[in-house]
C-alpha cells in the first residue's frame, strides 16, 4: 500500500434544491467515489448527514480524506460557514461547516459553487495552464440558482461579506421574471434549474429548442455585461443547465453575446464551457477544500484548523 502522503484526498459535497452530492477525490482531484440523494423537502441535513455517512463507509480506494469542500447556494456567510440561499430561508443560518466537522472529524470549507467552479478552472481547467498573472476569467455557476466568481491576476476576488460573484442578480430583462431574492428580471430567473423547470413545466433536459434558445440569449446579455465590467480573458460557464442544454444552448449564447458585446477590446474574450470531466460540481468542491486548505495533497503537512473558507489571496500552481 502506498504511504498515507501519497493517499490523502477530499471529501467533496456539493449543496443543491434539487439534490445532495457527496463524494471522495483523489489528491489529484479524480472522483474515486460517488453519491447522490434527492434534496428532501425538510429535514436536509439529517439526510446529508447519512449521505456523507454511508459515502465514507463506502470508500473502498486507498484515498483517505483529510479535508472536505463543500459548495452551495449563495451567498454565504463563510465566516461560520452558513448557507444564506435566496428563497430557501429553511436552509439559512444552518451551521454548516461545523456540523459537518463533527460528523466526519476533518476540517471543512465551504464556498458557492461559483467560487468553486473559479478553484477548480485555476486547478484542473485550462486556465491552469496559463501563467498566473495572466489568468482573468469569470465563471458562471448554472445550477439550481446562479452564481458565479472573478478571478483576476490569478486571484480569486472576494467583497465586503465575501460574496462577490452574485452575477445570477444581474439584471438581464428590465420588469422581467421575479427572482427568488425579489426582484425582477434576475439572471437566475431564466437561466436557474428551477427557473427553467417551472417555466417549461418539464425535466431540464426536455426543455423545449425554443427555450433553451432564451436561456442562452439570458446567459448571453449576462455574459456582456460581466465582460465589460470586469475585461477577463474568458468567461467560464458550468452547471447543469450548460451540460444539459449543450451546443444549442452555447449556440444561442454566443450569438447574444455577440451583438452586446461590442468593445474593441474584448474582441479576442470568449465564452466557454468546462472542459467535461475536469471540473465537475465534485470538483470544485474538493477544489474549495484545496484551496482553503493551502496544501498539495503530496506534502505531510497535517490538515490547519478550519478558518473562514476560501482566502482570496491563496495562490494557486
Ligand atoms: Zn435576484
Amino acid at each position: 500500500m502506498r504511504p498515507v502522503s501519497d493517499r490523502r484526498g477530499y471529501l467533496a459535497i456539493d449543496l443543491g434544491p434539487s439534490r445532495l452530492a457527496a463524494g471522495v477525490l483523489s489528491g489529484d482531484g479524480d472522483v474515486v467515489l460517488r453519491d447522490r440523494v434527492a434534496t428532501p423537502p425538510r429535514n436536509v441535513w439529517p439526510a446529508l448527514t447519512q449521505l456523507v455517512r454511508r459515502v465514507i463507509a463506502a470508500n473502498p480506494s486507498d484515498v483517505v480524506p483529510v479535508v472536505a469542500g463543500v459548495t452551495c447556494p449563495g451567498p454565504i456567510d463563510r465566516g461560520t460557514g452558513a448557507m444564506k440561499p435566496v428563497g430557501l430561508p429553511m436552509w439559512h443560518d444552518f451551521p454548516l461547516r461545523r456540523e459537518l466537522g463533527a460528523t466526519t472529524g476533518l476540517p471543512v470549507f465551504v464556498d458557492t459553487a461559483g467560487r468553486g467552479l473559479a478553484w477548480a478552472e485555476l486547478w484542473r481547467g485550462a486556465s491552469s495552464e496559463l501563467p498566473e498573472d495572466e489568468r482573468f476569467l469569470a465563471t458562471l455557476a448554472l445550477g439550481d440558482d446562479v452564481d458565479g466568481a472573478l478571478v483576476a491576476g490569478g486571484r480569486l476576488l472576494d467583497g465586503l461579506t465575501h460574496n462577490l460573484g452574485q452575477f445570477g442578480h444581474l439584471i438581464v430583462e428590465p420588469d422581467g421574471a421575479p427572482c427568488p431574492c425579489g426582484a425582477f428580471g434576475c439572471l437566475t430567473a431564466y437561466a436557474g434549474v428551477r427557473a427553467i423547470e417551472a417555466a417549461t413545466g418539464r425535466e431540464l433536459r426536455r426543455t423545449p429548442a425554443a427555450h433553451v434558445d432564451n436561456v442562452g440569449i439570458m446567459v448571453g446579455r449576462a455574459c456582456a455585461t460581466i465582460a465589460a465590467m470586469f475585461d477577463v480573458g474568458e468567461i467560464v460557464v458550468g452547471g447543469a443547465v450548460a451540460e444539459v442544454l449543450g451546443a444549442p444552448f452555447f449556440d444561442a449564447l454566443a450569438r447574444e453575446f455577440e451583438q452586446r458585446s461590442r468593445l474593441g477590446h474584448l474582441g479576442d474574450m470568449r465564452v466557454r464551457g468546462v472542459a467535461s470531466g475536469q471540473v465537475g460540481p465534485l470538483i470544485a468542491a474538493a477544489a474549495v477544500a484545496r484551496a482553503s486548505h493551502d496544501v498539495t495533497l503530496a506534502e505531510t503537512s497535517a490538515p490547519d484548523e478550519p478558518s473562514g473558507g476560501a482566502p482570496a489571496d491563496v495562490s494557486v500552481d
